[in-house]
């Protein structure tokens, strides 16, 4: 374990700003958004995002819009590359979202090149919680609010300076490029972030002990797919599939083509199961045409298919869902009312 003091993680971030775009967490107004930290800046200004930035690094390594390919008069083109890019203020929930994608994009037969260059070539440096929003729920799901893996570096605040965590060869590296900026962690200060992440983790613990489910929110799901609840859990639900555009797990893509000045692209754009025209087959036909089976088929992917295929659960708890719905919609809450409002007598019965 590291340490760095206050000024040094700065001089740290400007030293990688040369090999990399430098993306952080900034104060701007009152919302502290994702900017790129200019190269130039002397004192880069970086903010502490105490939890989860409203947005997910997603786009980072998984961008709607994308260009996958291109045609012209002299025939296919290559995509065109990105720069890499250290990524600063990444939480516990979202390097567990990358790990979950992976799966699918990464971890498999058939690997998606972009997601694949991208994770290879950015810099992750994670960062503890030191607060919660009120929609954070990654202990429901028996998750952490401190980085466990899948970093390169992790820093948390710690008695005036930063505690840094190295975690790959690539984090090892850009640290010891700097001999002089980092000395080994005085005992206290680790002592002093332990105690933090246990107090934190109770807090977080008690902020949603209402919604704790009595059995494993697979089983509650599973058991619960022929009941009418489901018809109430959506009644207020828009369609605006924000939480599909919000959510860092979500990855359904779809291909589309346009036309370019010189030829043609083929666009990958991000899709979203709440969409009437999702999983629609040729000839039109939609496996799911009621926005409630659509609705339920949302919550049987994160929490009863995508365990059962990949291992895990593919929702981190992150809680942005939760804060971009129109419709006021609370993940927790209805895994938690599929437990207790559900009626034994519609389970056997017709879907409707
Ligand atoms: S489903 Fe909601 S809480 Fe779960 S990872 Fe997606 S945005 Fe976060
Ligand atoms: S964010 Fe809410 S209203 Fe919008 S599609 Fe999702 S559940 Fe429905």
């Amino acid at each position: 374990m590291k340490y760095v003091d206050r000024g040094g993680l700065a001089f740290f971030l400007k030293g990688l700003a040369q090999d990399y775009d430098v993306y952080a967490p900034r104060q701007v107004g009152d919302e502290l958004v994702l900017e790129r930290v200019d190269p130039d800046e002397a004192q880069p200004e970086v903010a502490w995002n105490e939890h989860r930035l409203a947005e997910s690094y997603k786009p980072f390594f998984f961008q709607t819009g994308k260009v996958v390919s291109r045609w012209t008069a002299e025939g296919p083109q290559g995509a065109a590359p990105t720069r890499p890019r250290a990524l600063l203020g990444v939480k516990a929930c979202d390097l567990k979202a990358l790990q979950i994608v992976d799966k699918v994009f990464r971890d498999h037969t058939f690997q998606e090149p972009a997601w694949c260059a991208a994770r290879e070539s950015n810099l992750i440096i994670a960062g503890d919680c030191t607060g919660s929003a009120d929609s954070c729920f990654c202990t429901l799901l028996d998750d952490v609010p401190w980085p466990k893996s899948g970093y390169d570096l992790s820093v948390a605040p710690s008695d005036g300076g930063w505690l840094v965590d190295v975690g790959s060869q690539k984090g090892e590296a850009h640290v010891a490029a700097h001999p002089t900026l980092f000395r080994e962690a005085p005992a206290h200060a680790v002592q002093a972030r332990d105690a933090a992440r246990a107090e934190l983790k109770a807090r977080l613990e008690a902020l949603n002990a209402r919604y704790r489910t009595r059995d494993p929110l697979e089983l509650s799901v599973s058991k619960n797919l022929k009941t009418r609840i489901w018809a109430k859990l959506a009644a207020t639900c828009v369609q605006c599939n924000a939480c599909n555009l919000v959510c860092p797990t979500c990855h359904c893509f779809l291909l589309h083509d346009v036309k370019t000045p010189d030829g043609s692209a083929r666009l990958s754009m991000w899709d979203s199961c709440f969409h009437s025209g999702y999983a629609r087959m040729a000839g039109g036909g939609t496996p799911r045409l009621q926005l409630t089976e659509r609705f339920k088929n949302h919550y049987f992917h994160k929490f009863v298919s995508f365990p059962r295929n990949w291992g895990v659960t593919a929702c981190t708890g992150c809680g942005r869902c939760i804060d971009a719905c129109m419709g006021r919609i609370d993940k927790r809450d209805c895994l938690y009312r599929l437990e207790t409002e559900w009626l034994p007598s519609e389970v056997l019965g017709e879907i409707h």
